[in-house]
């Protein structure tokens, strides 16, 4: 029996795990796959380690206040050896025809350059970082809405509510459309996918509450993502739990009042372990996979009625030589064809795509010991891999095997031509499509951040830690925000739900 079992070992079910552990609770933690971390994972191709959910991270900077709290947060939970390296800055260069502008920390600096450069816009900029501001503190009250109890919430609804509503329903191309210079525009929305929301659809909150994260500087980890499960694990450990890997949950069991144990498969056995709670963190749509058709009927059907995200492909390059003399650098690239930069690329593979993020992780991390190397991201429609996404039996199909290729020397194309000092250097590629994700990840389609971003997610009651089985809690990226800071706030929220002690860690005391 133990105190809680933790479904997921992404970033959003370790922190769960871990804060449980710190408060002496013994907890059994079940990942499908072989390697513990979620999206924090990495994986190594010859000389060449790669991250896959991971290219920077705010709220880790030695400053006091908010500016540092997820790094203190990291340093509680974990076995303290945690460290960042700061990325440069400014630290994302977007590339529109005819513009490069490097996007700086603090916010401020941002502001500066941006007003330097389009002195006619003054009024728009000013009042485009007014309503960041503004949006920024109605997201705290979102977000306390999907953790806190009824009452609280109904309290909470009626003091602050309003404003965020107000700034949840406003997407972000209404906040965009008062701006007249269609360059700046394009700056201020490009990094759209930093969510996964295209402007159109994006809630303004979140769009300002992500690119607001990297205020106090962008950081990577040092030795990599990797290093997230590496500090956390011994943690939960040392309380007497334990993280089961390559155990797949298949049902949430229920004693007809309220979550009790999983039942799940292990080296081709299925097994059961029971617990006081169960707390779910691979996505709202796989945990209601989990449930039997009594349990919570009515949240499974709602939750059954929300779109899985976007989805995404990644290329995966390998170097050899000096990368960094070749134009490879610290920063992150957001490089488009044009100044529509809210398309997402529906024809992969026979179209170039309308826009790619480039990033070079071994430079981020000082303590890299690989060969260099490059990650090519770019949103794509998943309806182009629908015909896959089955469970694979036996080799992929030579179609899916072709689409990939295509795709991979448009988007190789794409990088060799903003980055040609580095075409003698390349050695290695590799794509990622959404079959990937769906495959070490589980996410449905492939969706690159779970639950699809709209006001709809962040507002929808379903979306909260407790869940309407009792014992049953939901923590990582859908009950909070995409990101690793979201999925990690939304893992210690299930956990203070158990133990409320730690609601007072959260709001930076002591637990
Ligand atoms: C390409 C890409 C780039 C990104 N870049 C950044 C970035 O630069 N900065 C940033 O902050 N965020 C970034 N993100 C987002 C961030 O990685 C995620 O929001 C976050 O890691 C999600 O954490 P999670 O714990 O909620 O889910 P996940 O990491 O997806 O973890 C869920 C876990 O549950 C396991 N699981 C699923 N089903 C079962 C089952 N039945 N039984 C057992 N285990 C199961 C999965 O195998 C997985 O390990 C990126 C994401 C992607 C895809």
């Amino acid at each position: 029996m133990w105190d809680a079992i933790v479904i997921g070992s992404g970033i959003g079910g370790l922190a769960a795990s871990a804060a449980l552990a710190r408060r002496g609770r013994r907890v059994l933690v079940l990942e499908q796959h072989a390697v513990a971390g979620g999206l924090t994972q990495t994986f190594r191709r010859g000389d060449w380690t790669f991250a896959t959910g991971v290219h920077y991270i705010g709220g880790v900077g030695p400053q006091p206040g908010p500016g540092g709290q997820f790094g203190r947060l990291l340093q509680w939970l974990g076995d303290g050896s945690l460290q960042f390296s700061a990325c440069a800055n400014p630290y994302d260069i977007i590339h529109l025809p005819g513009l490069e502008f490097g996007i700086a920390h603090p916010e401020s600096a941002f502001r500066d350059a941006l007003l330097a450069r389009f002195p006619q816009q003054r009024d728009a900029i000013v009042g485009w970082f007014e309503s960041c501001a503004a949006a920024r503190r109605a997201a705290f009250t979102l977000f306390a809405l999907h953790s806190a109890p009824a009452l609280l919430a109904w309290g909470l609804r009626q003091w602050r509510g309003g404003e965020a509503d107000r700034w949840t329903h406003r997407t972000l191309a209404e906040e965009l459309a008062g701006i007249t210079d269609p360059q700046l525009r394009a700056v201020l929305g490009a990094r759209w996918a930093d969510h996964g929301a295209p402007p159109a659809q994006a809630p303004f909150v979140e769009h300002a509450l992500v690119t607001g994260s990297y205020d106090a500087g962008a950081y990577y980890p040092v030795g990599g993502p990797a290093r997230f499960a590496q500090t956390l694990v011994p943690t939960i450990e040392a309380a007497g739990g334990e993280v089961r890997l390559g155990c797949d949950a298949q049902r949430i069991l229920s004693d007809g009042s309220r979550a009790c144990g999983v039942e799940y498969l292990c080296g081709g056995q299925l097994r059961r372990e029971a617990a006081g709670t169960v707390i779910s963190a691979i996505g709202v749509a796989n945990t209601v996979a989990c449930l039997g058709p009594g349990d919570a009927a009515a949240w499974q059907r709602t939750v059954r009625g929300l779109a899985p995200g976007l989805a995404y492909v990644a290329l995966y390059l390998g170097f050899d030589g000096d990368v960094a003399a070749a134009g490879a650098g610290t920063a992150n690239h957001w490089i488009y064809e044009s100044e529509d930069i809210g398309a997402v690329w529906q024809r992969a593979g026979d179209e170039e795509a309308p826009g790619i993020f480039v990033s070079f992780p071994s430079l981020k991390d000082p303590a890299s010991h690989g060969k260099p190397t490059a990650e090519v991201v770019a949103m794509v429609d998943a309806a182009a891999f629908a015909p896959w996404f089955g469970p694979a039996a036996g080799p992929r199909p030579p179609e899916y095997r072709a689409l990939k290729d295509r795709i991979a020397q448009r988007l190789l194309g794409q990088f060799l031509r903003h980055f040609p000092g580095l075409r003698p250097l390349l050695r290695f590629h590799e794509l990622a499509t959404p079959l990937t994700q769906q495959r070490y990840v589980r996410s449905p389609r492939g969706a690159m951040y779970g639950i699809e971003m709209s006001a709809q997610r962040l507002t929808s009651p379903a979306l909260h830690v407790r869940s309407p089985l009792p014992g049953l809690l939901l923590a990582g990226q859908d009950v909070t925000s995409p990101g690793v800071q979201g999925a990690f706030m939304g893992g210690l929220m299930a956990a203070a739900a158990m133990e409320p002690a730690l609601w007072r860690r959260l709001g930076g005391g002591g637990a």
